[in-house]
């Protein structure tokens, strides 16, 4: 069996709901602060990484198009919707992983 690739990874734990965000590990007591690193006074959740950190702005909106592309039925870009496995799962989850991947965060 190969090795599962990086981003198949981190989806994995996005959906499984295990994040490696701040706020996960602060619980865990992984690091001292479940703050975005760059926001400092919002915690970082998924949530706050894919829609509304100002850090991750391009990955983000580069992402939105790739999805709008696949169908204005995806003008929902709630977490939810993208996690969603439906007919186009497959490419909504290379598009997140590769915003993921393009944050350079985890
Ligand atoms: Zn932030």
């Amino acid at each position: 069996m190969s090795k599962p690739r990086k981003g198949d990874v981190l989806l994995s734990k996005f959906r499984t709901n295990m994040p490696p965000t701040n706020k996960f590990l602060h619980r865990f007591n992984i690091v001292s602060s479940p703050n975005c690193e760059f926001c400092v006074n919002a915690e970082e959740t998924i949530s706050h990484i894919l829609f509304q950190c100002p850090r991750y702005r391009n990955p983000r909106l580069q992402l939105l198009k790739e999805i709008q592309a696949l169908n204005p039925v995806y003008s929902d870009t709630s977490l939810q919707s993208l996690l969603n496995l439906d007919k186009n799962a497959k490419f909504k989850l290379r598009a997140l992983e590769k915003l993921c991947l393009a944050c350079k965060r985890f």
